[in-house]
Order: C-alpha cells, then structure tokens, then sequence
C-alpha cells in the first residue's frame, strides 16, 4: 500500500463532496439500468470523471472550498427536511406560524381560538386564529 501513499501524496483524496457525487453516480447507474438510458450513462460518466479529478487534484485549497460550499448547502438541506419533519409530525396539535417580523417559523397549539403571538426572537406581536 506504499505506492498507494506515494501515488496519493499531496492530492486531495477523497471528501464528502467525492462521496456525495459518486452516491448520485450510483443512483443514476441503478435509474439508467431500469431506462437504459444513453444520457444517463453519459452523466454518470461525467460525474465519475468529476470525481477522479477532484480526488486526484494537487489544488487542496479549491477542492476543500468546494468540500466547505457542499457542506454548507448540505447541512442547510438536512436541517429543513428535519424542521418539516417535525412540522408533519406536529401537525395535529399544532399550528405554525411565520414571523410578520423576522419570518422566524412558531409554532402554537390548535383549538385556542383567536390568541395573541410575541415572538421569542424579536418580540413582535400579532394576533391570530388557531
Ligand atoms: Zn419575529
């Protein structure tokens, strides 16, 4: 495995933004198995050649920008798809609400009829019906 070393020796390697494009690779091959598609294929290609470069590239700063930029969009994505879960899940019980103010999303029980809401965030306060 020392050549492996030598051959990896101030390349970038792999990282989570690599990882993330071979996954969609991956799932591309099994959505173009069920089409047999050319264009799919063709992506898939791409992306494989995408993610050779990046791990086999001398230029670690840009790659670890990119990784950082992924990261960053990935992170966001993650915690809007657990803020709706826990929005469906509440759903019965509670009402949610956006901020007039700050758009900060609140959330109040269902049934109290008409209340008045102060955001925790910015203080602004309105009137609504639950
Ligand atoms: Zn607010």
């Amino acid at each position: 495995m020392n050549w492996l070393k030598r051959v990896m020796m101030g390349r970038n390697g792999a990282d989570q933004l690599n990882l993330a494009i071979l996954l969609v690779g991956m799932v591309l091959i099994l959505i173009g198995s069920f089409f047999r598609s050319t264009v799919i294929n063709f992506l898939v290609l791409i992306l494989v050649l995408i993610s050779v470069f990046r791990m086999f590239s001398k230029n670690i700063q840009a790659r670890s920008r990119e990784n950082a930029v992924f990261l960053r969009i990935w992170h966001r994505l993650k915690n809007f798809l657990y803020r709706e879960k826990l929005r469906l899940q509440n759903k019965k019980t509670y009402k949610f609400f956006g901020c007039p103010g700050c758009k900060k999303t609140l959330r109040v029980p269902k049934g109290k009829g008409r209340i008045y809401i102060t955001c925790p965030k910015c203080g602004e306060r309105f009137e609504s019906k639950t």
